[in-house]
């Protein structure tokens, strides 16, 4: 992690970049907001991936805050001072917020009580500051036609921009025939939804082998949840037959983009493993679907952005921090320096592209 000082120093040596001072009140605020210009414009730079929590509803849920990974600071309003500064000081004007699906093993009611409660708080939070946050409804997915009843209340009486879900609900794929209600009704709507892996996808299922030094649940067990995700919504057509969805998937896409070739050699090398054509009956080849999908910036390295913008087209990225997990707090740096973007692209990838899908002004 680099230091603030580093940070600061790194950001300055940037075109385009300035910090201002901020007449907000507070001290925590009084370091100054950062400010981002790209072609003479003020960016307003939107962060598709950060999290949020409702103890009330975790709690009936069996999940506590301040337990695991459960950070206090996952909780608004209570810590929204910290969160604006911190936003400010990374240069973040907008984040998307987003609450880890871990509801689905409950049944309906609970369910559906727990995601009330989230939507309601998340709405609160946007309408109090609404150059600040938009979110995602809460859904639950385990019962896809409560899931369909939250997400259009969600949209239409809550002003929330989409939905997040897990990339898989209790053992069953995203693909699965259970949910086309879902995904029809949110190509419907056409709003999108932020796929987010959690532990009881992939990293439960392999769990003996991602034991040990080095995290692995969550450094190879998440990642890998989102590319298994990702690659049943194009293998099982679920793309094909709802080919309007708004997909964005964190962190990057997993591991799916930086080895996307080997998607489309498999049914050509084994032609008998995929019938009904050269790809098992899609109607494109795999990676041309990767080139529909949203992804978030969080990959870390700027060969990593450039590469994952290669496959899949700078029009599909959006920054993404995973605040307030201290994973990168350089979003913005990562973008701006990256080789190869015009300042078209790295306008899209800050604002735009992001702007456009959340419905989001960049009027000033
Ligand atoms: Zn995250």
């Amino acid at each position: 992690m680099s230091s603030r000082r580093e940070f600061l120093g790194k950001a300055a040596g940037l075109a385009g970049v300035a910090f201002v001072g901020c007449s907000l009140a507070g001290a925590a605020r009084a370091q100054g907001r950062r400010t981002v210009t790209l072609r003479g414009r003020r960016m307003k730079v939107i962060d598709v991936h950060a999290h949020a929590a409702v103890p009330e509803a975790m709690e009936l849920g069996g999940q506590k805050i301040g337990v695991g990974t459960n950070r206090p600071d996952l909780v608004l309003p209570a810590t929204l001072a910290q969160r604006l500064a911190d936003m400010d000081a990374q240069g973040i004007d907008m984040e998307a917020l987003s609450i880890n699906a871990y509801w689905y093993h409950t049944e309906r009611e609970v369910a559906k009580k727990i995601c009330q409660i989230q939507n309601e708080k998340l709405a609160e939070i946007c309408a109090k500051n609404p150059d600040r946050f938009v979110a995602y409804a809460s859904v639950a997915l385990q019962h896809p036609d409560l899931a369909v009843e939250q997400l259009v209340d969600g949209v239409r009486k809550y002003n929330l921009r989409g939905a997040a879900i897990g990339g898989s609900v209790e053992g069953l794929e995203l693909s699965n025939p259970k949910f086309h209600a879902f995904w029809a009704r949110v190509e419907e709507l056409g709003v999108p939804v932020f796929i987010h892996p959690q532990g009881t996808g992939a990293p439960k299922e392999i769990k003996q082998r991602l034991q040990g030094n080095g995290r692995l649940d969550n450094v190879i067990g998440y990642p890998l949840e989102t590319t298994i995700a990702l690659s049943h919504l194009i293998f099982d057509a679920t793309l094909d037959r709802f080919p309007r969805l708004k997909i964005i998937a964190a962190h990057g896409g997993g591991f799916l983009p930086s080895y996307a070739g080997r998607s489309d050699r498999g049914c050509i090398t084994v032609p008998a493993a995929c019938p009904g054509g050269p790809h098992g009956g899609l109607k494109k080849a795999p990676t041309e679907y990767l080139k529909q999908l949203f992804y978030d910036t969080m990959v870390f390295t700027p060969e990593g952005l450039r590469h994952l913008a290669a496959e899949v087209g700078t029009s599909q990225l959006m920054v993404g921090t995973d605040y307030p997990f201290p994973w990168v707090k350089t979003a913005v740096d990562h973008v701006l320096s990256t080789q190869g973007l015009s300042d078209a692209e790295k306008a899209a990838i800050l604002e735009g592209n992001a702007a456009k899908l959340l419905g989001i002004s960049t009027q000033a």
